[in-house]
């Protein structure tokens, strides 16, 4: 049986390469000519992502130690006992991409993929169109998922709209910034997250019917010289899509496996491509294995999501001030915000005035 991947962003590589090494024979599809480009990502991860590169690799641009979360009159910061990593998105795609190479992946640049019949894939190349044979199919397609709309995988997709510039400026090179509140950025929030003193990753995201780019201008004007720009997608965690029907399967961004509270996908990415490999070598079901391993998460942090987005920027004030506690800043110092909910049940019970909060969400 052979697999066809679609997208070679770290979803479709990871799995390719977790897949081939189970001895599968498995091709890897990618409509750009080069991976990893344009880059629509601002690469932060916490330290969980160890658990998948070397820290030390080349693609590592910073490790950030210090995240300060500011409302518009308060401010609260946290000093990490496990650093942020900061990659560079086209390196960290292309480590990925090797990874599945070395195992005997078929790589298909320039080819997009665009309908499918009974037996067989369609792709675009150079407008020409190519036909492959239809066996097993991933679709590491991203948030427009074409793999989704083509074999009907049902369930309504929303997504924010990330506007992100790379700027020239003075930065603190060990700091992530963070600024909460509808001024700045109504149902989302602003960051700062720098390479090095001079150079950082300035952005935003809002949801559909905001005018992004007036809130993204209004943030970045004073922070130095724009050298990029980019943007992208982030799709809004949906329960109810369904990634998996008759040798048909959604990863990443595709089955919408994002943090709903900070848009962070690549970790969700990853552990999601584990468990699809794990049910297809073993023929088991890869939604009930993924939910079951970062379902909870996901769903919590759309609950908090949802939550925060009542928030005015009075509630956001009040909450940092809560943070101020130090046994509660002290948690969310240990804490990846991968595993979300013995983080929030640990946080109550140290400051209980929190349950005002998030006590609606646990
Ligand atoms: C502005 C912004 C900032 C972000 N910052 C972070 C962050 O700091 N940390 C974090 O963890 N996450 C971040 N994310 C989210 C993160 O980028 C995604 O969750 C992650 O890239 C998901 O990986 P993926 O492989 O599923 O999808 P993608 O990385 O989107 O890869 C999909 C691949 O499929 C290809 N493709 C699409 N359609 C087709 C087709 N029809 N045929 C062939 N190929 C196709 C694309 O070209 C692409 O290469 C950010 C997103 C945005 C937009």
């Amino acid at each position: 049986m052979t697999i066809s991947v679609i997208g070679a962003g770290p979803a479709g590589s990871y799995s390719a390469y977790l897949l081939a090494k189970e001895g599968f024979n498995v091709n890897l599809y990618e409509e750009h000519n080069l991976i990893g480009k344009p880059i629509q990502c601002t690469g932060i991860t916490t330290s969980f992502i160890e658990n998948y590169i070397n820290n030390n690799a080349d693609f590592v641009v910073n490790k950030i130690d210090t995240v300060m979360v500011h409302s518009y009159n308060n401010n609260v910061e946290f000093k990490l006992k496990r650093k942020n990593i900061v990659m560079d998105r086209c390196g960290m795609d292309n480590y990925f991409l090797n990874k599945a190479l070395d195992k005997g992946v078929k790589l298909f640049t320039g080819h997009r993929f665009i309908e499918a019949n009974n037996n067989e894939l369609i792709f675009k190349q150079n407008n020409k169109k190519v036909n492959v044979k239809k066996e097993i199919v991933i679709g590491a397609d991203g948030p427009n998922s074409q793999v989704a709309k083509s074999f009907n995988l049902k369930g309504k997709r929303e997504n924010f709209l990330g506007l992100q510039a790379t700027v020239k400026g003075n930065f603190d090179s060990s700091t992530f910034e963070v600024y909460l509140g509808n001024k700045i950025c109504p149902g989302f929030f602003a960051w700062i997250v720098p390479e090095n003193d001079k150079i950082a990753r300035i952005g935003l995201a809002v949801r559909e019917g905001f005018k992004g780019r007036d809130y993204f201008e209004a943030f970045v004007k004073d922070k130095g010289k724009i050298m990029e720009m980019q943007a992208g997608l982030i799709p809004i965690y949906n329960n109810k899509l369904e990634t998996e029907k008759n040798n048909i399967y959604l990863v990443g961004d595709a089955a919408s496996q994002v943090k709903a509270t900070t848009g962070g996908g690549i970790l969700y990415a990853l552990m999601a491509s584990e468990e699809l490999s794990k049910a297809i070598k073993n023929n088991e079901s890869y939604e009930k294995n993924w939910k079951g391993r970062i379902g909870y998460s996901l769903m919590v942090h759309l609950l908090l999501r949802n939550y925060l987005d009542k928030f005015n920027d009075e509630d956001y004030s009040k909450l940092l001030e809560l943070f101020n506690d130090k046994s509660a800043r002290n948690l969310i110092e240990s804490y990846d915000r991968e595993f979300p909910i013995k983080l929030l049940m640990k946080l109550v019970l140290a400051q209980p005035k929190l349950l005002k909060y998030i006590g609606k969400v646990v």
